[in-house]
């Protein structure tokens, strides 16, 4: 199959934290991707913006050394980075300041699409949406990319929301989830929407129950104490698996378009019942000989922030009542991993005789690694012997599909990134998502500090603590094996 690349308009990109931990390991790499892939028009400009003073021939060489730290060897070449390179601009600016906004607002152009990622802290939406605005580097049709953490609260993520809405609309802002942007993410929505077979199975009646896992090896490390104000629920749950779980349990969007899409999913978030204390299990990880322990990371003795986190969620709405879905999510665990299992129901009764018992299928949507689909079927052992059944998975993964140039898809970054200049938020958090989003965790982590709850310990290298294999089997369930 030969890949199909659509180029994209012409486009101004200003990078705000272009020289920023964020832009050299993901937006600038992605970005000499879709350069290379010939997505890039030729009058395409990046421009970065930094308080560090220096010229763009500087810019240019530190973008070149990012392309070649964060980039796989072998899929660059030192001539086309630096055809990638000769697009690239750069502004001194400090958010705060006033100096270089005038310079900048001489670097972009009109007729072409304009958009400004602020990859920065948020406390600097306010000042760099103000002052876009009142130097004229923005107009009504200009985009503005914000990153996660879109707050830390209902009450934070209103006052980002209200701080943007003073200075674009709406459908100006992308508030960029990379989860959705993933490969697999995106196919979700074409087998449940683009075939007959999932649909009508797709709730209560034939689904017993979902898992969502997204399992991480790494610590906190050198994020310690960042991560310790915030913990698995605001930095993993609230966001990216909350994500996963709208697009899988939304009803069906009446056209493939940004607000049909968000309003289904919001419809979704609306939904969550609040979750009982029981139902949640909170951990922290000891430390071993391969590194430090969760509070030792956090640099905080007396620390009860979560690293893990399992919860059961239950969606109160006609499709979904009394099939839960388990939400699984921390570090240090045995393997990187994050999938999203859909577990059928047994079929009511069994031909072959009980001793054969009775599968559920199930579809698992893996994500990482090796991003993919597989749908594990029952089927007659092969040989003699009689009617003995076994499980295989009926494999959909992309590389064995499609072949090897299909499979080497854009990056989430890039795809998103693309997105926004093709003005298509479809794959990105409406304001009102946001804060239902939060409005719905908000209680849960109020309980946890009105009551001090404890996170349970689990060693590294496991599948979390005891407690949350404790809370499946209550509920005659098991998670599937982290491998
Ligand atoms: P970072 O490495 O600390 O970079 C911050 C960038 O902002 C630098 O380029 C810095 O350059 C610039 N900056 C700081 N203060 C400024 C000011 N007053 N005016 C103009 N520029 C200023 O942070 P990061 O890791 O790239 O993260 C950026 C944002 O993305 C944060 O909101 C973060 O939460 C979010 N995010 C990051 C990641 C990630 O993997 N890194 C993932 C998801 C979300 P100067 O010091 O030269 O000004």
């Amino acid at each position: 199959m030969v890949s199909r690349v659509i180029p994209v308009d012409p486009f101004d990109l200003v990078i705000f934290g272009g020289t920023g931990d964020l832009a050299r390991r993901k937006i600038l790499p992605g970005l000499y991707h879709r350069f290379c892939a010939g997505q890039m028009p030729a009058t395409a400009r990046i421009i970065g913006a930094a308080r560090t003073e220096q010229d763009a021939a500087a810019y240019r060489g530190q973008v070149a050394e990012a392309i070649a730290e964060f980039l796989p060897e072998g899929s660059w070449d030192a001539e086309s980075v630096a055809q990638f390179c000769e697009r690239l601009d750069y502004v001194a600016i400090d958010a705060r300041g006033e100096g270089g906004w005038k310079e900048l607002a001489g670097l972009v152009r009109e007729g072409v699409v304009r958009a400004f990622y602020l990859s920065v802290a948020p406390s600097l939406f306010g000042d760099i949406a103000e002052r876009l605005h009142a130097h004229g580097v923005a107009d009504g049709e200009s985009r503005i990319v914000v990153e996660k953490p879109f707050g830390r609260d209902l009450a934070s993520a209103r006052a980002l929301n209200a701080v943007l809405a003073a200075h674009f609309d709406e459908s100006q802002i992308y508030r960029i989830d990379h989860y959705l942007g993933k490969e697999t993410v995106q196919n979700l929505m074409a087998v449940r929407f683009g075939n007959i077979l999932f649909e009508p199975l797709w709730n209560a009646q034939y689904i017993d129950h979902i898992q969502i896992t997204v399992s991480e090896t790494v610590a906190v490390g050198g994020r310690g104490a960042y991560y310790d104000k915030s913990g698995a629920m605001r930095d993993m749950v609230q966001n990216h698996l909350m994500q996963l779980l709208c697009l899988i349990a939304m009803e069906p969007p009446s056209k493939f378009e940004p607000d049909a899409v968000r309003d289904e999913k919001l419809k979704v978030i609306r939904a969550l019942e609040p979750v009982p204390p029981s139902a949640i299990v909170r951990g922290q990880y000891r430390g071993d000989a391969n590194g430090p322990s969760y509070r030792e990371d956090a640099e905080n003795p007396e620390s009860r922030t979560e690293s893990f986190i399992a919860m059961r969620v239950q969606i109160a709405n006609w499709r979904w009542s009394g099939t839960p879905i388990y939400l699984r999510t921390g570090k240090r665990l045995r393997a990187r991993e994050s999938e999203i299992a859909v577990v059928f129901k047994d079929p009511p009764h069994s031909i072959f005789g009980e001793q054969e018992g009775r599968r559920g299928n199930v579809l698992v949507i893996r994500l990482q690694p090796d991003e993919g689909m597989h749908l594990r079927v029952t089927i007659k052992e092969p040989g003699p012997g009689g009617m003995r059944l076994m499980e295989v998975p009926l494999d959909m993964s992309f590389a064995d599909a499609l072949g090897p140039d299909e499979a080497d898809v854009p990056d989430a970054y890039e795809r998103l990134i693309m997105d926004v200049i093709r003005g298509n938020q479809t794959l990105f958090m409406r304001g009102d998502e946001v804060e239902a989003a939060w409005a719905w965790t908000d209680p849960i982590i109020e309980g946890w500090e009105e009551r001090r709850d404890v996170p349970e310990l689990y060693d590294p290298g496991s599948s979390g603590p005891e407690g949350a294999l404790a809370l499946m089997h209550r509920d005659g369930r098991r998670w599937r094996e982290i491998k």
